[in-house]
């Protein structure tokens, strides 16, 4: 019986706990300190008493958004299982695979067949998260010369200034903040939205996030005007705060026009809200990243938003090792 947030059905539960079955002919398992499942119960029913005297009435359970919050901050111990250490492989791999495999029907002999050596149960391990891919056709239409990108991403960053589709952003901000950097880049740095320095400034990542995100281009043996910087959103979110998922939706058409014509080898989303949409997936960055995407002919990372490490100087190391990853991809 799974326990449950109803407080009523609590004590029921317990007091079933605590009557043992009489029916039950059961033998506890082997090794168990108990004599019968009868004695079990009655265990069980006196510990859920005495919680039930200091007060515990349920268990709470863990919610979805909880369990997402989390899986950010631990180790996914499923993975790391699954890549068992190399001193745990069989000293013979050949002679293992050599051995018959069993059946499922018994021998048809009268004598007792071989017993073969129990081995251990398989780990159980989740399958490697399958790459997430935005859209896996190519981009549409012809890759445009360089000069004909730059006058396309002009028109729409005009397109983009004159934009009031989301109330809230439209009047309280600066200005927009469209993007800067190579029309024809190999890389470009997606990130979420303006803050207050890019509103004011009209370019993307130039406070102090900014300045961490030209460093970590520049310790991936690129330089920041090689590559192109943009941003999810292009109005600057009161407070700072995430931007709405319909504010998104409204910005999408812009964002993925500007990619349209960049046509980068790589995207590299920079924090869960351009990875979550760009993909379109509501997976953790703990459980994107370390792994290429796809979105059409661009090979999408996933890392931690600059903004993030400044708070949280720890995952510089993750950071760091994603850029790695992508430097060691790329042949930078
Ligand atoms: S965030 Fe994008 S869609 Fe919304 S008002 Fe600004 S430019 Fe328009």
């Amino acid at each position: 019986m799974p326990w449950r947030h109803d407080r009523d059905e609590n004590p029921v539960l317990i007091s079933n706990l605590s009557q043992p079955n009489p029916n039950s002919d059961v033998s506890p398992a082997a090794g168990s300190d108990f004599q019968s499942v009868g004695e079990i119960a009655t265990t069980a029913g006196e510990l859920f008493e005495h919680l039930r005297r200091s007060g515990i009435r349920f268990v709470p359970q863990p919610t979805e958004v909880g369990v997402e919050q989390w899986s950010d901050v631990f180790v996914d111990a499923d993975e790391v299982a699954a890549e068992p250490p190399v001193a745990s492989q069989p000293a013979d791999v050949s002679a293992s695979a050599t051995q018959p495999a069993p059946t499922s029907t018994p021998a048809q002999t009268s004598a007792p067949a071989a017993t073969p050596p129990q081995s251990p149960p398989a780990a159980k391990s989740r399958p490697a998260l399958a790459a997430v891919s935005g859209g896996s056709d190519p981009y549409a239409g012809e890759s445009l010369p360089v000069a004909q990108r730059v006058a396309t991403l002009q028109a729409l960053a005009e397109t983009v200034a004159g934009c009031t589709r989301c109330k809230a952003l439209a009047q309280c901000r600066t200005q927009t903040v469209f993007g800067e950097g190579n029309a024809a880049p190999r890389f470009v740095f997606f990130g979420e939205g303006p803050g207050a320095d890019e509103d004011k400034s009209g370019r993307p990542f130039v406070g102090r996030a900014g300045q961490l995100l030209t460093k970590m281009i520049e310790a991936s043996r690129l330089q920041r005007d090689e590559v192109y910087i943009m941003n999810t959103v292009k109005c600057r979110p009161p407070g700072n705060r995430n931007p709405e998922p319909s504010e998104v939706a409204n910005c999408r058409e812009y964002f993925e026009a500007q990619l349209q014509t960049l046509r980068p080898e790589y995207i590299v989303c920079l924090g869960a809200v351009s990875s979550q949409a760009l993909l379109q997936t509501k997976l953790s960055i703990g459980r994107l990243r370390q792994k290429f995407h796809q979105y059409h002919d661009s090979k999408v990372l996933v890392i931690y938003h600059p903004a993030y490490l400044l708070r949280n100087p720890d995952a510089k190391r993750a950071a760091w090792a994603d850029l790695q990853m992508l430097m060691k991809d790329a042949g930078l």
